[in-house]
């Protein structure tokens, strides 16, 4: 993996919000990690984990508190003129809601059109529209849907003109930020296979943001598992799930419902529970975030909160007794 070529690199960002009354929410708490070309990262983790902030900062939507975020060696936070208007075209996002994120004013023709026009990407008019018609079947719709309004669409279909509108300006990279948890259970796998079907063709780079950790393991190389603003888990999609280290993921991956009544029940007696409640990310205090909730903390888990420690085979954990819970 390391002699693959970097596109993004986060190292220790921070995105903090100030809510009022000197308090501080801190959406991103000190992340870093890198993804690598041609890969998927899956972001997972509760709602209010701080995983769309992650992926939104990532890519320049919301300015920096600190750290840095590296685009092919470049600072996404300090781009001008040129290079911005570049990085914009090469980093793409689609969003959660395509109900919201698609303008019920236009017709699907206009809204794809709009990333041909503003990078100027067509010659002329037969160009632009051949455009439009080649990302529309590319997505599985065809032409005949180019002069339809939005409101017209189903939710998948709605969705597959959002990934339309980001690859017609042929971008390397993309954020997916919960793509499919919008969409109805039997659309979710269409759309998670166009996506990786699309990877494949264009040679495209994903960082994936999801809560639904089952369908991040279909699309993804390797998962970052998030909590509470920080990187608790790092490691592939096969390790993670084969051997899941902190006691958060073991968690998250023990409430995935097996869709077997018999076998469910029997893993029932062996599920781990999440206990307590999530903390809130305002004004936290120091130690592991999680230990409110963990079945193992120790007196130091108050005191310290652990580093992201490196222990073998491409897995990373930040848990001060990863060596031990190995074994659980
Ligand atoms: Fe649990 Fe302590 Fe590990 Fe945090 S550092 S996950 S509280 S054992």
């Amino acid at each position: 993996m390391e002699d693959r070529e970097i596109v993004l690199s986060v190292q220790h960002l921070k995105k903090y919000f100030n809510v009022g009354k000197g308090s501080v929410l801190k959406a991103v708490d000190d992340i870093s990690f890198d993804i690598y070309k041609g890969e998927t990262l899956g972001m997972v983790g509760e709602s209010g984990c701080g995983k769309t902030t992650c992926g939104r900062t990532c890519i320049g939507l919301y300015d920096k508190t600190d750290g840095q975020v590296l685009y092919k060696g470049k600072d996404v936070h300090t781009l001008m003129g040129k290079e911005r208007f570049e990085f914009k075209k090469k980093v793409q996002m689609v969003f959660q809601d395509p109900y919201g994120s698609l303008d019920p004013r236009m017709t699907v023709s206009d809204i794809i059109g709009e990333g041909i026009d503003i990078h100027h990407l067509a010659s002329g008019k037969t160009e632009r529209q051949n455009m439009i018609y080649n990302y529309l079947e590319m997505v599985g719709l065809n032409r005949e849907h180019a002069n339809r309004f939005v409101h017209e669409f189903s939710g998948g279909q709605r969705q597959r003109i959002g990934i339309a509108r980001a690859l017609v300006v042929q971008p390397e990279f993309m954020v997916l930020d919960e793509p499919i948890s919008a969409l109805d259970v039997s659309i979710q796998a269409q759309i998670v296979n166009l996506l990786v079907e699309l990877q494949k063709k264009m040679g495209l780079t994903y960082l994936f943001v999801a809560h639904d950790l089952s369908m991040v393991k279909h699309i993804s190389d390797r998962v970052a598992v998030l909590y509470l603003g920080t990187l608790v888990e790092l490691t592939t999609s096969e390790q993670l799930y084969a051997n899941p280290n902190h006691p958060y993921t073991q968690a998250l991956l023990s409430a995935i419902p097996i869709p077997d009544p018999e076998i469910e029940q029997e893993r029932d007696k062996n599920k781990i529970k999440l206990e307590g409640e999530v903390p809130s990310p305002i004004n936290t205090k120091p130690g592991c975030k999680f230990r409110k909730r963990c079945n193992y903390a120790m007196p130091v888990c108050d005191e310290r909160m652990p580093e992201l420690k490196d222990i073998g085979n491409q897995h990373f954990v930040a848990c001060h007794y990863c060596d031990q819970q190995r074994k659980l």
